[in-house]
């Protein structure tokens, strides 16, 4: 008897140190793997619950022993907790998990061993612990308190869930992962069966294998973390390369709910969260964008409907090649062939542009969508890709601003006009319409500059581009022809409606003066119409045109005007 406790205690305190090897191992290797602190923390857990045993197998008195019970509980009760979390790390449960939550885990842990320590004064934990009869050494016995079975069920509870989400996993790993998942799921049944044989009162002299036994479990783990080096870098690798991409990105299982998803698709779409996995994408993409997903991406139907839009295209452009290749039968089969072949990919890839409304304004986004087939799976499920091309399409829409528009008053500028002027003219013709085109100039600007200076010149123009557009129906192309120049072109509108409109514009602008911290600066402009007619049926021929015309109003005293042709 004597012996065999010396062979515990020895044994205990040896896998005491191995345990802290371990833990200072697993430290050092903490940045290759972020599951590994879960593994330092349990073998530091074992480490004290094997020394505060060894201890305790040591002590002289009950005292002594009690206070070695209690370090025993400074690290055993939270090893379950942790091992449940290495499995949860291991499946890829774990980082959905928010910290209170972890923290939570280790509730119950903490209140495990504060009883422990105090029981002395409550009998929670053990009812009573005493001296054994007759033991050659001193050794205690126990009668479990009410907590006692929260604290067991609380482990095997722990333990079991870990097994049964490591097994479940199994089938879902690759037969080469299978050796240090059995291991994984080996390392945490060993103390649930030693564990169990203990309470059934099965071990020699009634003693707590446990303890011990750590040691073999420690250095089962240790066996396939440090040793069977893709423990490490499998899980490591599909984690890191997932949550550290800058695309979000959304797994869909066969019936479009949503399997997985990584940190960058949560900060795209607000609020996703653990308890999205298992919905459908269109309803978690309703509730938290207002709007359906993107039906073409989702899935089998609208695949079909993409996949025959494709091969219609293609059908089409078959065709011409054919005309100009003149056709052999051979080559139009292969051609049909590699049709159907490009049209099975095309199906396999999505690629759309949406709009999210964000609290900071509009984003956007390309989403990407492939489908992934298993094998033996005739529907398959898809990876969808979010890539923020918020900053993309902004810079674009900045560019666009610049190419179109007029940066001092944001109307369009001289190329735009002429280009949006000359589709409409098209159309116009086409639809036998009238069109007209007016051109006008503020009178003695050069006098405005001069007395008021530059930037009072410059408010004068969005002065006047803002009384016209406020007089203007929507139909109106209006632009910056140059300096103080400025044209439209009216559709549908004949010589007399152009004029009309004309000397609208001139009242207008004649009667709103811009009022100053000085004064009211008094502006004016002249007035070319010209209609497009046989002799002028170009957008250029009608500028040419308005421009005498102008040139008349001006010479004929400004503020005034001037039909072309009149
Ligand atoms: P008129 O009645 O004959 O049209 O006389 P005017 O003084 O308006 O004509 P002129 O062509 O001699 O002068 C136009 C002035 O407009 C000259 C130019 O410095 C000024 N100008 C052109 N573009 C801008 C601008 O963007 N801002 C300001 N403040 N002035 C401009
Ligand atoms: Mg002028
Ligand atoms: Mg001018």
């Amino acid at each position: 008897m004597g012996n065999s406790i010396s062979s515990y205690i020895t044994i205990a305190a040896l896998s005491g140190v191995l345990n802290l090897i371990l833990f200072f191992f697993a430290s050092l290797k903490k940045s290759n793997f972020s599951g590994i602190r879960y593994y330092a923390l349990n073998a530091i857990a074992s480490a004290i619950y094997a020394w505060g045993f060894a201890f305790e197998l040591a002590s002289r008195s009950l005292d002594e022993i009690k206070f070695w019970v209690a370090v025993e509980y400074l690290g055993m009760p939270f090893a379950p907790p942790l091992c449940l979390l290495i499995a949860m790390h291991y499946v890829g449960m774990e980082r959905r998990l928010r910290g209170a939550w972890k923290l939570l885990m280790f509730v119950i842990p903490a209140i495990s061993f504060l009883l422990v320590a105090t029981n002395d004064y409550h009998h929670l934990f053990y009812q009573s612990i005493y001296l054994r009869e007759g033991a050659p050494t001193p050794m205690a016995d126990i009668k479990m308190g009410e907590w006692y079975i929260v604290h067991g069920s609380y482990t095997f509870g722990c333990l079991f869930a870990a097994v049964l989400l490591l097994a479940r996993h199994w089938t879902k790993t690759k037969g080469a992962y299978h050796l240090q998942l059995g291991i994984l799921i080996a390392s945490m049944l060993v103390p649930i069966v030693a564990a169990f044989v203990y309470l059934m009162g099965l071990t020699p002299n009634g003693m707590d294998p446990v303890p011990v036994l750590t040691c073999l479990t420690t250095a089962l783990s240790a066996w396939a973390i440090f040793t069977n080096r893709m423990l490490t870098v499998v899980p490591v690798a599909r984690d890191t390369i997932f949550e550290s991409m800058r695309d979000g990105v959304l797994v869909l299982d066969s019936d479009g709910r949503l399997v997985d998803y990584n940190h960058a698709a949560a900060a795209m779409i607000p609020s996703l969260g653990y308890p999205d996995v298992g919905r459908s994408i269109d309803e978690i993409w309703r509730e938290k964008s207002g709007s359906s997903f993107p039906l073409c991406l989702a899935g089998d139907r609208d695949e079909r409907e993409f996949a025959d839009e494709q091969t219609r295209q293609h059908e089409h452009g078959g065709q011409a090649s054919q005309g100009m290749q003149g056709a052999q039968d051979r080559q139009d089969v292969q051609g049909r062939q590699s049709a159907l072949d490009e049209q099975a990919a095309l199906a396999d890839q999505v690629e759309q542009q949406i709009e999210w409304p964000g609290k900071d304004g509009v984003f956007y986004y390309r989403i990407h969508s492939a489908a992934v087939r298993k094998p033996n799976e005739a529907r398959p499920g898809r990876i969808v890709t979010l890539i923020d091309v918020t900053e993309q399409r902004r810079l674009q829409q900045n560019l666009q601003l610049l190419a179109y528009y007029d940066g001092l008053t944001r109307i369009y500028n001289r190329t735009r006009f002429l280009h949006l002027s000359k589709e409409q003219l098209e159309r116009s013709a086409a639809a036998g319409e009238p069109l007209s085109i007016l051109l006008f100039d503020i009178d003695y600007f050069k006098q405005i500059n001069d007395t008021y200076g530059h930037d009072v010149g410059d408010e004068a123009l969005r002065h006047v581009v803002s009384i016209c557009s406020r007089a203007l129906g929507p139909d109106a192309l209006f632009g910056r022809y140059g300096g103080e120049e400025f044209v439209l072109c009216l559709p549908s509108a004949g010589m007399e409606a152009a004029a009309a409109c004309a000397e609208q514009l001139r009242r207008d602008i004649a009667d709103s003066p811009l009022s100053m911290p000085d004064g009211d600066i008094r502006i004016t402009a002249s007035f070319g119409v010209a209609e497009v007619s046989e002799a002028a049926n170009s957008i250029q021929a009608l500028l040419r045109e308005a421009d005498k015309a102008l040139y008349r109003s001006k010479e004929g005293g400004r503020n005034t005007v001037r039909l072309a042709g009149a």
